[in-house]
């Protein structure tokens, strides 16, 4: 297909599905409107198979491969919301780059994006995908995001789309004082997602809802 029409969409990936999935976010509590208008124009089905393009606008999570998902639209915005709710921030760091779907939102809406994808075949495809949106502000790390990413630290906020047992200390160390962490904590059986705020070597920690992400793992792939 021409590329231009791909992006734009027809069909099942037009705006106008695009705008029901904005309106359900907004129906599910999302309520940042520019959150909401990224999300409307962000080309979500670019980011799954083809096969699954019918269903990008959707507010559901979708196979990738690799035994992965994207995430769920609600749960991409609510964790965006969450990081940004105290202000913009100019570096984040995301631990699980999958898709790239949740990396092109926030690319959106913070100045750099360094991201940290264990399956190599994941992050070459991601990064292929974001290259075609022409975003540029965005680098790529292939390798065990439990250790973060310390050369390019410290982080205004944190993002990991995988679920950890507890919260890594080694993300939080790459934190700047008043930084902000937003995870799911927990196993496949519970989980929920939280705010890590760090205050010199406090750390506040504040529980926000249930959760239900793929495990984070350790090690290359
Ligand atoms: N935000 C992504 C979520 C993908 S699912 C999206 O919406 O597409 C979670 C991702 O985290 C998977 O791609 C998985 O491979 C990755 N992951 C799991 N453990 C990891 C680790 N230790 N380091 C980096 N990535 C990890």
């Amino acid at each position: 297909m021409d590329k231009e029409l791909d992006l734009r969409g027809v069909g099942m990936t037009s705006q106008r599905t695009r705008d029901r999935l904005v309106a359900r976010l907004r129906e599910r509590g999302i309520t940042s409107e520019r959150l909401l208008d990224i999300i409307g124009e962000v080309p979500r089905h670019v980011f799954v198979d083809e096969a699954l393009s019918h269903r990008a606008y959707e507010d559901t999570s979708l196979p990738i491969g690799y035994n992965q998902t994207i995430s769920r639209p609600y749960t991409v915005a609510r964790m965006t919301e969450i990081l940004l709710a105290a202000g913009p921030l100019s570096s984040v760091l995301e631990i699980g780059t999958g898709s790239g779907y949740q990396t092109a939102v926030l690319s959106r809406l913070v100045d750099r994006v360094y991201t940290v994808e264990r399956i190599q075949g994941l992050a070459d495809r991601a990064r292929t995908h974001l290259r075609r949106l022409g975003v540029r502000n965005v680098q790529y790390k292939h390798d065990d995001g439990n250790l973060g990413w310390s050369e390019r630290g410290p982080f205004d906020g944190i993002i990991v789309t995988a679920s950890p047992r507890e919260v890594p200390t080694e993300l939080v160390q790459q934190l700047v004082d008043g930084g902000r962490l937003v995870l799911p904590v927990g196993t496949d059986q519970s989980q929920q997602l939280t705010l890590v705020c760090r205050s010199g070597d406090e750390m506040v920690t504040e529980v926000i809802e249930d959760a239900n992400f793929v495990p984070l793992l350790g090690g290359r792939a």
